[in-house]
C-alpha cells in the first residue's frame, strides 16, 4: 500500500526496510492545511520501537546490503532517475506542498524544481569523490580513501518540507550512506509521496526510511541511538542545543543548520527602488518562515524615514491569499502554534517600537493562519524582536549611522548565518563582506541559493556546510592507508 489511500483524509503509511507500514503502536496523528485548518491526512505516530526498526534496516542497508558496495556511477544514476520522477510529477508534488504548508503555489513549484535540481547535482557528484596519495617520507604509499560515515539519522524542518529532505538525502545517498528521515511533524507529506518511487528507481531497500512522528518521542530516540553515525538537523536554535547534547553520549558527527536572525544592510548610495524590493523579498519570501530572513533591516540615517515609508507603502500591496491562487504572493503561516507564536511576537514588537505596516492578523480571511506583513521602525538593536527569531513576515528596521556602526549593529547577535548588503561602492561593499560574520552574504540581492555553492552558518546558527562539494563532505569519513614497500623486517628489535 504504497502512501496508501484509506479514507477521504489519506492515511499515509511509513516506509522502513522497503515496507509501507503503520507506526507499531498503531497511532496516527492529523496533518493539517493551514489555510483552511483542515485536516488533510494522517499519518503513523512513530515512537522508539519505529525508530528502532528504521535503524535496524539502514544499518543492515548499508553494512549486508548492496547500497555501501554499488558503484558511485550507480548511486548517481540512483538519483538521477529519483530526480526525473520528481520533474515528471512535479505539479503533484507542488500542490501538496503548497497545500501542506500553506506556501504559495508558485514557490512550491519553485522548491520542487530545486528538489530535483539537488538530486541531480549529486547524482553527478557521486562519481567525483576522490581520494589522495600523501607523498610521506619513506618507502611506502600512504592513500587518504573517502568512505561513508554510515548511517545518517536526518531530521528536518516544515518551512522547505521537500527541498530539506533533498539537501539531506541527496548528498548522503551520493557519498554511500543509509538514511533514516523524519520530516518535522506538520509537513510529512511530500517526503512520503517521493518514497513511493525508491524502489521504482533501483534503491535497495533500508537504503532511506521514512518515519513520521514528533521531536520528542520520535527525533530524540534516534539522536541517541548507537547505531546512528551521524546526525543532520536544521530546525531551531532550542533544538539544536538539545541534539548536540544527545549526541555527545554516542560521539556522532553532528551538523546544525539552525536559523537566525539576518541583517540586511542598505547604505545610502543603494539604488532605492532595487533596495525597497529587496528588503521587503529578504524578509517577507515564503511568509518570512526562512531560515536566512533578512529579519534585521539596517537603514543609513540619512534615508531612513524615507526607506521606512516607501516599504510600508509596498508592504500594503502584497497579495496575501489563498496559497492555491497563482497571484498569491504570501499565503498562510504553517500552523496555528506558530501563527501564536508570530502574534505575540508582533504584540511584544508594539511595546519595544512603531508600526509602520501590517500588526497582526490578515482579517479578511475567516479562517486559516494569515498574517499581514509587518514592519517596526524605530528598533533598537537590543530588543526582543531585533535578537530572537520570529520566523514569520516581521520586519524589525533599525537605523544606523554610517559603516562602522552598521558592521557593530549587524554583527551584534547570537546568530551568525547570512547577511545582505546594498551599495554601489565596490569598496564598501567588499569591506562589508569580509567584516561580517556570518556563513553566507549577499550583495545587492538577497536570498538566492544553488545546489553549488555552500549553506550554513557562523556562531549560534550552527556548524557544518550543506551543498556543493562542502554537502558531501559531511557525509564521508577519511581512512589514511598506509602501504609498507620494504620487503625487509622493520628492524627495531
Ligand atoms: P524545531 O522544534 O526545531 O523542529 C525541527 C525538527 O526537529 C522537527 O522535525 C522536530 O520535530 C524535531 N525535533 C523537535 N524536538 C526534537 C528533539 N528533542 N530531538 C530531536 N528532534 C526534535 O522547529 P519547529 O518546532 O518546527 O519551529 C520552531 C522554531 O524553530 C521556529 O519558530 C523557528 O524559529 C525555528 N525554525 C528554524 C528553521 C531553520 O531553517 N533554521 C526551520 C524551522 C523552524 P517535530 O516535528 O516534533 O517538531
Ligand atoms: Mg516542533
Amino acid at each position: 500500500m504504497p502512501g496508501g489511500v484509506t479514507t477521504d483524509v489519506k492515511t499515509y503509511s511509513m516506509l522502513i526496510d522497503g515496507e509501507w507500514m503503520a507506526s507499531k503502536s498503531g497511532r496516527t496523528f492529523p496533518v493539517y492545511d493551514p489555510s483552511t485548518e483542515e485536516v488533510i491526512a494522517q499519518v503513523p505516530d512513530a515512537n522508539t520501537d519505529d525508530v528502532n526498526r528504521a535503524v535496524a534496516a539502514a544499518k543492515a542497508a548499508f553494512e549486508e546490503g548492496p547500497w555501501a558496495t554499488t558503484t558511485a556511477q550507480e548511486r548517481g544514476r540512483v538519483l538521477f532517475r529519483l530526480a526525473e520522477k520528481i520533474r515528471q510529477n512535479l505539479p503533484m508534488l507542488a500542490e501538496i506542498e503548497c497545500r501542506n504548508s500553506g506556501k504559495p503555489i508558485v514557490e512550491a513549484e519553485f522548491d520542487i524544481n530545486d528538489v530535483a535540481t539537488c538530486f541531480e547535482y549529486y547524482g553527478g557528484l557521486a562519481t567525483k569523490v576522490v581520494g589522495y596519495v600523501n607523498p610521506v617520507p619513506d618507502n611506502a604509499m600512504s592513500l587518504s580513501l573517502k568512505e561513508p560515515v554510515g548511517v545518517a539519522g536526518q531530521i528536518i524542518p516544515w518551512n522547505y518540507p521537500l527541498l530539506m529532505a533533498a539537501w539531506k538525502l541527496a548528498p548522503a545517498l551520493a557519498a554511500g550512506c543509509t538514511c533514516v528521515l523524519k520530516p518535522a511533524e506538520q509537513t510529512p507529506l511530500t517526503a512520503l509521496e517521493m518514497a513511493k518511487w525508491f524502489e521504482e528507481v533501483g534503491m535497495p531497500k533500508g537504503v532511506v526510511n521514512v518515519i513520521t512522528g514528533f521531536g520528542e518521542s520520535c527525533g530524540s530516540p534516534l539522536v541517541k541511538h548507537p547505531d546512528v553515525n551521524k546526525i543532520a538537523f536544521t530546525g531551531s536554535a532550542a533544538v539544536g542545543k538539545i541534539i548536540v547534547k544527545e549526541a555527545a553520549d554516542t560521539v556522532k558527527r553532528v551538523t546544525l543548520e539552525l536559523g537566525g536572525k539576518s541583517p540586511n544592510i542598505f547604505f545610502a548610495d543603494a539604488d532605492f527602488e532595487a533596495a525597497i524590493d529587496g528588503a521587503l523579498f529578504g524578509v517577507f519570501i515564503n511568509q518570512g518562515e526562512i531560515c536566512s530572513a533578512g529579519s534585521r533591516i539596517l537603514v543609513e540615517k540619512s534615508i531612513y524615514g524615507k526607506f521606512v515609508d516607501a516599504m510600508a507603502e509596498k508592504a500594503k500591496k502584497i497579495k496575501i491569499g489563498p496559497p492555491l491562487e497563482r497571484e498569491t504572493k504570501m499565503g498562510a503561516l504553517v500552523s496555528k502554534e506558530q501563527y501564536d507564536r508570530v502574534c505575540s511576537y508582533i504584540e511584544i514588537g508594539k511595546k519595544e517600537a512603531k508600526v509602520a505596516s501590517g500588526g497582526g492578523r490578515a482579517d479578511k480571511f475567516t479562517s486559516g493562519y494569515y498574517v499581514q506583513p509587518t514592519i517596526f521602525y524605530n528598533v533598537s538593536n537590543n530588543a526582543r524582536i531585533a535578537r530572537e527569531e520570529i520566523f514569520g513576515p516581521v520586519a524589525a528596521v533599525i537605523p544606523f549611522e554610517d559603516e562602522k556602526d552598521a558592521l557593530k549593529i549587524a554583527n551584534d547577535s547570537p546568530y551568525g548565518l547570512a547577511a545582505a548588503v546594498w551599495t554601489r561602492d565596490i569598496f564598501k561593499a567588499m569591506r562589508t563582506v569580509k567584516a561580517l560574520r556570518t556563513g553566507i552574504v549577499w550583495v545587492n540581492h538577497m536570498q538566492p541559493t544553488y545546489v553549488e555553492a555552500p549553506w550554513g552558518g557562523y556562531k549560534q546558527s550552527g556548524f557544518g556546510r550543506e551543498l556543493g562539494p562542502w554537502g558531501i563532505e559531511e557525509y564521508l569519513e577519511t581512512k589514511q592507508v598506509y602501504i609498507n614497500l620494504n620487503e625487509a623486517p622493520i628492524g627495531w628489535y
